[in-house]
């Protein structure tokens, strides 16, 4: 049984009749409502949460949780002051003691059509719950197209140090933008999730993709007490609700795993973002008729070299079984894109995440000479649009650039900024895509930032320690990186005058001012005690590097995520809807009005 639990289905007479009892919340009732929303001394808790906003017709699941075993009899349930059987006709579950916790009730599939306030109100023995929704439903659908670009962890001084290297600054002025600097809409976005300040990629991509926030490491669920992973509260992804209620195509693109936390929130329900294999699970099941990324390790069956599953599935079997066409190279991606008859297109070109732009194209170092055949994000970005875009009903497409985040945890700058780099590459094809397609939504933002920072100009010539060869101010004057190739790259990030990026949280590590033309940065490794201790490799390669005691706590071996805003970029009918700040719920709410997918 899945929650481990004895588990009923309550008649709908009876819990009628238990509803058609008056409500008379108590002093006591009042304490426990604001105390489990402010603290864990109240276990019980309500599901969806408090000022949670529901799109018109969605699907999710109810859950009340009560702090002690009860009967079931002794339950009122009410939903805007009639029974909750008026309004909800799914059969409810009823656990009678949820891992020794309390009875819980949980409503699957519910659907609210109606627009409006809603208010759930629970009474049982010594426990009253309220909680209040906003239900909000959208007008007819105003784009065709909606291409959701996310640049992970992308922080501001990532755009900078791109535009820096890729466009070049004299005098003051950039000599040119990145693609997404242009665009007419922007928007500060708050990222934080029900449970913490700080974010992860999961939970903040979970409430993108179904407006609902989460806690760190789940996504398309509440996180409840449910002991199984699959079992939390679930809420539609936007993925789901336009494969039920359009005949759009859907894409996933990411130079992550595929299973990794962004890629993962389009289509998953979990309360853990590690449960990869059920994730690439999910994949196939979305029916998503684009997806393309590392990961293929989870793909495999076990008994195939290399796979990370721990059963005989053979997910890549299926998506040829289901009509994909399969690709695991860079030309075999440009072959299938342009074979006329492709419709379905699944690709896995990694066994893990993808190479970063510095070494695919410059350096060659981290897994490029094992897996030399690696598209990136432009050429995954370009074949995505090309087949989605033979469906005349429109599609959608999420794209991420999930390595700006992969390089900005272990401080390694210059790698993070060339793949913003690639990134605004990525974005132009979509830009010249709505140049003929004018009626399509483009939105380029980050899941969340991270704590890097430009403070002035590191200059060799600078005599001294190396500490004082930073420059300050007028000291700093400007970087002397060559005039970037015709793909936005310089060409050699070893130059004599560099930007001097630093990170606001770090781990202890040797600072050396130069960039790591070895590999990605592994700024701490595991010290004899289990904490985490500078990498004497780097004192070892280079002798005049600074020893940096970090000022995060001693069991974190990268840098962290940040609460800062991040900054969204957008173009295309709908994005008008993006200004000011904004929580990231409201852009899946964005998304959803432009493609009115709560229309009554
Ligand atoms: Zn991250």
């Amino acid at each position: 049984m899945r929650f481990g639990d004895i588990t009923r289905s309550i008649s709908l007479t009876s819990f009628l009749a238990m509803a058609m009892t008056t409500l008379n919340l108590t002093r006591l009732a009042a304490l426990c409502f604001f105390l489990f929303q402010t603290s864990w001394l109240c276990a019980a808790a309500l599901y969806p949460i408090q000022n949670a906003a529901i799109l018109a017709g969605s699907k999710f699941d109810i859950k009340i949780e009560l702090d002690q075993a009860v009967n079931l009899e002794d339950i009122k349930i009410q939903l805007n002051a009639e029974p909750i059987v008026k309004i909800v006709k799914v059969q409810p579950i009823f656990i009678a003691n949820e891992a020794g916790k309390g009875s819980s009730i949980i409503y699957r599939d519910v659907q609210l059509n109606k627009a409006g306030k809603y208010s759930l109100i629970v009474q049982a023995p010594q426990t009253s719950l309220e909680v209040v929704w906003d239900v909000y439903s959208t007008g007819p659908r105003k784009v065709k197209n909606v291409i959701f670009f996310i640049g992970d962890g992308m922080t501001i001084a990532n755009r900078t140090a791109a535009r820096v290297l890729s466009k070049g600054i004299s005098e003051g002025k950039y000599q040119g933008k990145l693609s997404f600097d242009d665009m007419p809409n922007m928007a500060l976005i708050g990222t934080s999730g029900s449970d913490s300040l700080i974010t992860d990629s999961a939970n903040s991509m979970s409430a993108y993709t179904t407006g609902h926030k989460t806690a760190v490491n789940a996504m398309g669920v509440y996180v409840s007490r449910a002991t199984d992973n699959l079992s939390h509260p679930k809420v539609e992804t936007i993925a789901e609700l336009i494969k039920r209620k359009t005949k759009m195509s859907v894409g996933i693109v990411s130079d992550a795993e595929l299973e990794d936390a962004t890629p993962g929130a389009m289509v998953s329900h979990t309360r853990r973002r590690a449960d990869k294999p059920y994730i690439a699970e999910q994949l196939l099941a979305s029916g998503a008729e684009v997806i393309l990324g590392g990961g293929s390790a989870y793909f495999y069956p076990q008994s195939t070299k290399g796979s990370k599953r721990k059963d005989e599935i053979n997910l890549v079997e299926e998506f040829k079984r289901d009509g994909y066409q399969l690709v695991f190279t860079k030309e075999e991606l440009a072959n299938a894109t342009h074979a006329a008859d492709t419709r379905k297109l699944f690709g896995v070109f990694h066994p893990d995440n993808m190479d970063g732009s510095l070494d695919r194209f410059f350096l060659k170092k981290n897994t490029v000479e094992q897996y030399p055949n690696q598209p990136d994000l432009t050429d995954m970005t370009r074949s995505a649009i090309e087949v989605l875009s033979k469906n005349p009903n429109g599609f959608f497409l999420m794209v991420e650039a999930a390595l700006i985040d992969k390089f900005n945890h272990p401080l390694d700058w210059e790698r993070a900024a060339f793949d913003t780099i690639m990134l605004s590459n990525a974005v132009d094809i979509a830009k010249n895509f709505a140049k003929t397609h004018p009626d399509t939504l483009i939105i380029v933002t980050p899941d969340h930032t991270h704590s890097g920072s430009i403070n002035g100009v590191v200059n060799d010539a600078k005599p001294g320690p190396l500490r004082e060869k930073v420059g300050v101010y007028a000291d700093a004057g400007y970087p002397n990186y060559p005039k970037a190739n015709v793909d936005g790259y310089p060409n050699k990030i070893d130059v004599s005058k560099r930007l001097a990026f630093f990170y606001g949280n770090y781990p202890d590590h040797y600072e050396t001012l130069h960039p790591k033309l070895d590999g990605t940065f592994i700024p701490a490794v595991k010290g004899e005690d289990g904490q985490f201790v500078a990498n004497p490799k780097y004192i070892q390669l280079q002798e005049d590097a600074i020893h940096v005691g970090g000022n995060l706590p001693s069991n974190q071996e990268s840098g962290v995520h940040t609460a800062d805003d991040a900054v969204l970029n957008a173009m295309g009918p709908g994005s008008e809807q993006f200004h000011g700040f904004m929580d990231n719920t409201e852009v899946f709410r964005v998304m959803v009005e432009s493609l009115g997918l709560g229309r009554q």
